[in-house]
């Protein structure tokens, strides 16, 4: 499948690895929005937070834990943000889900 974070998942692109296990991969977003901005993904392909279903959502529970220990690891004690952009009114670009970890700096709500 022609799907950018399955290759990277694959370490079929270079990323600047954060964390992997058997189900997740996190890496450093290549443009990042805060001082600290990490991308977890699943390394099963799921094409946006729409696709979740009882048959694939454990590895998202399993995302959020591994985001909160990321977060402690990253020193983002102050607070972080988590955020999944789905569908292209949302401002998704990449079809493959992933979650964005953003902490360093303080943000607004509600986001723009
Ligand atoms: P979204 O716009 O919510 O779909 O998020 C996609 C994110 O992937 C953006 O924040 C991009 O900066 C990031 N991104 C795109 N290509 C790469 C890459 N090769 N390595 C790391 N991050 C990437
Ligand atoms: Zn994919």
């Amino acid at each position: 499948m022609d799907c950018l974070f399955c290759k990277i998942a694959a370490g079929e692109i270079p990323s600047k690895k954060v964390y992997e296990d058997e189900q997740v991969y996190a890496f450093y977003d290549i443009d990042p929005q805060a001082p600290v901005h990490v991308l977890l993904i699943p390394k099963a392909h799921i094409a946006s937070a729409a696709e979740i279903t009882p048959e694939n959502s454990a590895v998202v529970a399993h995302i959020f834990e591994v985001a909160a220990a990321l977060a402690k690891e990253l020193g983002l004690d102050d607070g972080f943000r988590i955020v999944s952009n789905c569908g292209e009114s949302a401002g998704q670009t990449v079809r493959h889900l992933h979650f964005h970890l953003m902490g360093g700096r303080s943000f607004a709500w509600p986001a723009g």
